[in-house]
């Protein structure tokens, strides 16, 4: 391949883009990848197409690699699909959303499980015929709700999307490992930094569910994780460390009185400066009255949280804890329908008797001592001691994460970072089969149902995430495996150089390298330069005014290294930084 800047459809620009505020958009507009249509819509230029093809390229040797076949959906879907599995009503204005000319109902994809389930179920019904693993490289639609930074999270962009279909769970345990290796592959080769997260918790299953992370300060998602071992999570999936027991005798529970004390800084100073106990927050146990609502369902529990007073809980994760059910806030009114419940004071001492569920943080443990509501106005309870005053009905997730606690796995202090999710790999289980009665008829002639594995790759991000994570100053600095070209050749000045420029280029094409010459007339060296850095290809090279003397300079984009080479060296040394 070789292109010419002389007729080359590329126009950089000097000036940012008014609208772009991550460093990736900018330098994305103004070296001329891509070009704004409309908010969160973008067309690819030359330059962008190859950098998206090569991405996509990556994605798919991975894949064909792990055994998975290529397909293609259509973008265009009739309604029906989606209503079977509630898509239709839950992706809500998530969902583009159009008629065709007798009325009926369509929609673009936003990802096509129901689609693949369909398929598979249309063409295999034997238990021999499994398992097998779809893919595609296709455009998704969603109608995001603040669609931002150029391509990054976009209305319309590149995903690849697989499935995996199996007869047990041991099977979709290896499909989903399948896939883990080759994301792992496909993000090492792409030259993205990023983290594995675990995206659920382990009570669903360990590893159910994980999330690729491109550490990025840009980042909408923030993640746990530790910089002494490899863990790193979701705050929704981050398990707390449980204390060990404490077997120490404590004293017998003692009631105060509190007045005036609304917050629990107010109380810790309280009861430190009236009783002298010398606790802190964490010594107070926060309690938390939710309804838990059940999906399909009109059952409405009354639940209460534990948490020590120095946290607040996290709704996210309280949600996560929860699922399916759904919690809601408890209102005023509910707290009039259950007298029991003084607001402000309540403590688990009564929850037993009046009924009422109570799951504690798992720091709360076994002899641990605590300040928190007497169930009475104005009161406090001391030294109610877990086991003994209170039996929490178990331990729930629930207060938030914050840096500095202890990794669940080695100890050391974890820290919170922002990232961009750029693939996520999934064991779905039986929801879609489910849905569209998808079986296999097994040797003893009985119907096995198939269990599912989806797992996407943000393609078109991926274009992004990498112009995030490496650019400097001066422009883009792609890795060579996604550049649009190996090498960027720079011919300037009034003699022989373009002249001379173009035939190295001419060689190294011939030689099997991807190549970009500037050969552009009358364009001075300095813009000429200017682009080499904006455009970013791995390796510059430039006959300029040394050319008389029979030396021109080979330069590195990633290390910004300079190095003035002889003429007859140059095929050579480009074609060894190409193969480095
Ligand atoms: P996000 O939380 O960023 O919205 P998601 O959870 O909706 O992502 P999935 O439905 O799992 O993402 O889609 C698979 C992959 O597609 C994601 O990992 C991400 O890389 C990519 N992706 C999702 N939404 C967008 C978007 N609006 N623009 C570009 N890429 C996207
Ligand atoms: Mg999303």
């Amino acid at each position: 391949m070789l292109l010419r800047m002389s007729t080359l459809f590329l126009r950089t620009l000097r000036e940012d883009p008014a609208d772009a505020e991550v460093p990736s958009h900018k330098l994305l507009v103004r070296a001329g990848y891509v070009r704004r249509v409309a908010p969160g819509i973008y067309s690819w230029l030359p330059l962008g197409k190859i950098v998206l093809e090569n991405v996509a390229r990556v994605v798919r040797e991975e894949m064909d690699r792990i055994g998975a076949q290529e397909v293609l959906f259509p973008a265009l879907l009739p309604r029906d699909y989606y209503e079977a599995t509630g898509r239709w009503t839950e992706y809500g204005d998530t969902l583009f959303r159009l008629k065709d000319r007798k009325g009926a109902d369509y929609l673009l994809g936003p990802t096509h499980e129901e689609m693949f389930t369909d398929m598979v179920k249309g063409e295999y019904s034997s238990y021999k015929d499994y398992p097998v693993t779809l893919y595609q490289i296709q455009t998704k639609y969603r109608d995001e709700a603040r669609p931002r930074a150029g391509i990054l999270r976009g209305r319309e962009f590149v995903m690849k999307d697989s499935y995996s279909f199996d007869l047990d769970d041991d099977g979709l345990k290896r499909s989903y490992e399948l896939h883990r290796d080759a994301y792992i592959r496909i993000f090492d080769r792409l030259g993205i930094d990023y983290r594995i997260c675990f995206a659920m918790s382990g009570a669903m299953g360990g590893s159910a569910s994980e999330e690729f992370l491109a550490p990025a300060e840009t980042g909408e998602d923030t993640f746990v994780a530790c910089r002494n071992c490899d863990y790193a999570a979701n705050a929704e999936a981050v398990i707390t460390p449980v204390p060990p027991a404490v077997t120490t005798s404590q004293p017998a529970l003692q009631v105060l009185d509190t007045p005036n004390t609304p917050t629990i800084e107010t109380l810790v100073s309280h009861v430190n400066e009236q009783f002298g106990l010398g606790i802190t927050a964490a010594d107070t146990l926060k309690n938390l009255v939710v309804k838990v609502r059940t999906p399909g369902s009109d059952e409405v529990e009354t639940l209460i949280i534990g948490v020590p007073g120095d946290r607040e809980i996290d709704f996210k994760r309280l949600e996560a804890a929860l699922d399916p059910g759904v919690p809601e806030i408890f209102e005023a009114e509910d707290f009039v329908r259950h007298p029991g419940l003084v607001r402000g004071y309540i403590g688990p001492q009564v929850l037993k008797s009046l009924g009422i569920r109570y799951l504690v943080d798992p720091r709360v443990v076994t002899g641990s001592a605590w300040v928190t509501g007497a169930n009475e106005p104005g009161k406090h309870a001391a030294h109610v001691v877990a086991g003994r005053d209170f039996e929490p009905d178990g331990t729930i997730e629930a207060a938030e994460v914050r840096a500095g606690d202890a990794c669940p796995r080695c100890g050391h202090p974890l820290s919170i970072d922002r990232g961009i999710e750029i693939g996520h790999i999934f064991q779905l289980g039986r929801k879609y089969a489910d849905a569209a009665g998808l079986d296999a008829l097994g040797p003893d002639g009985k119907p096995i149902r198939i269990t599912m594995g989806s797992y996407g790759v943000g393609v078109s991000r991926a274009v992004a995430v990498l112009a995030e994570q490496q650019h400097d100053e001066l422009g883009l600095r792609w890795p060579r495996e996604v550049a649009p070209a190996d090498v960027h050749i720079v011919g300037t000045g009034k003699e022989n150089q373009i002249e001379v420029a173009t035939q190295i280029a001419e060689t190294l094409e011939a030689r099997g390298l991807r190549v970009l010459v500037d050969d552009r007339p009358g364009v001075s060296p300095g813009v000429k330069f200017k682009d080499a850095e904006l455009l970013g290809l791995p390796t510059v090279l430039i006959v300029g005014r040394g050319l008389a003397q029979g030396v021109v300079e080979l330069r590195d984009r990633a290390t910004g290294t300079k190095e003035e080479i002889p003429l007859a060296e140059a095929v050579d040394r480009v074609l060894a930084a190409a193969q480095a």
